[in-house]
């Protein structure tokens, strides 16, 4: 059993989906947890609640993170809530498709202020409070929600792939910078996961099937599969894990379309 007791984390993007399972799972192994929030109070409260009930501590804050004032402030509240911070989960992430010469300016710059710039600020705000904790062994870690789009280009969605492709430079850059201070930087890149913002796309089994074909492993993931990742490269057992992305996709990167022919 992994223990995350006596840790602090702040989760982005905790209300529903990969953030709740991850908060969930935190909270189950010791951690206490702030759940961010954007829009619903009620089910961020619900988290909280879940929480509490194992016995940790957990409260919840909202902020627009696509405001940088308020992705700031953010981290003000967590250290008046927690008294401290040791992990960070950048979570919070948004879609916004529209075909190449549709794509408003603002659908643009939107997904990139929230998939990609307030990853920098929370980021930058983590790194600011962990350079104060003692080491022990690790002075505080940062797990980017990053996906295969890091790496896989996406149709439709430039927007989307733009800022994951720069999530990837960014996470890894920012490991190179920091690790001397023993803060721990990584990534998770989700696959498939079935939550609300890739609904369509496994709703129906027919839909589920043809999703199925871009994924070796046979399966569409589940948000307890990203949890339990999250949770390991959270935890001491990955301490000499740095500037990795963790695919956990059932193999959705590794080119299906190329296991017959080519
Ligand atoms: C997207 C999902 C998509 C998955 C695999 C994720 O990053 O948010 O909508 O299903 O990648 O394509």
């Amino acid at each position: 059993m992994i223990s995350l007791k006596g840790k602090e984390a702040l989760i982005t993007g905790a209300s529903s989906g990969i953030g709740k399972a991850i908060a969930l799972a935190f909270g189950k192994a010791g951690a206490d947890v702030i759940i961010h929030y954007h829009s619903s109070e009620e089910s961020a409260q619900e988290v909280v609640q879940e929480i509490i009930d194992f016995g940790s501590q957990s409260t919840c804050i909202r902020a627009d993170l696509g405001n940088p004032e308020e992705a700031r402030n953010l981290f003000k509240k967590t250290l008046y809530a927690l008294g401290g911070l040791d992990i960070l989960v950048a979570n919070a992430g948004i879609q916004k498709d529209a075909p190449f010469i549709k794509m408003s300016l603002e659908d643009w710059e939107e997904v990139i202020r929230v998939n990609l710039t307030a990853q920098f600020i929370c980021a930058q705000e983590s790194v600011k409070i962990f350079c104060k904790n003692e080491a022990n062994p690790c002075k505080g870690k940062i797990i980017f929600m990053n996906s295969v789009h890091q790496v896989i280009p996406w149709a439709g969605r430039v927007n989307y792939a733009s800022a994951k492709g720069g999530l990837k430079l960014l996470m890894e850059s920012l490991a190179q910078e920091v690790s001397a201070e023993k803060i721990r930087v990584n990534a998770i890149a989700p696959g498939a996961i079935k939550t609300d913002i890739n609904k369509e796309s496994w709703e129906t089994p027919k839909k589920e099937e043809e999703l199925k074909k871009l994924i070796p492993y046979q399966r569409v993931g589940v948000v307890e599969d990203v949890a339990q990742a999250a949770l390991w490269l959270a935890s001491d057992e990955s301490d000499y894990v740095v500037g990795t992305t963790l695919y956990v996709d059932g193999g959705m990167k590794l080119y299906p379309e190329f296991k017959e022919g080519g």
